[in-house]
């Protein structure tokens, strides 16, 4: 099965640096001021890698 992208909702400080580098995947709720995935397969591998690696809080993975 395809892997999950998911946004440890309590780590993320909404920071928005995600939705900056991967505008399609990532965006921020106006409701919780968290980041949330939009659309796992709307960026190429290298913008979600991008986005995991240079998000402060370590708060994107991938789960099985
Ligand atoms: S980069 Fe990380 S901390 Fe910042 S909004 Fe995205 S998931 Fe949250």
């Amino acid at each position: 099965m395809a892997k999950t992208l998911v946004i440890d909702q309590e780590a993320c400080s909404g920071c928005g640096t995600c939705a900056a580098i991967a505008e399609d995947c990532f965006a921020i709720s106006e409701d919780s001021d968290k980041a949330y995935v939009v659309d796992q397969s709307a960026c190429s591998e290298e913008e979600i890698q991008e986005a995991i690696d240079t998000c402060p809080e370590e708060a994107i993975t991938w789960q099985d």
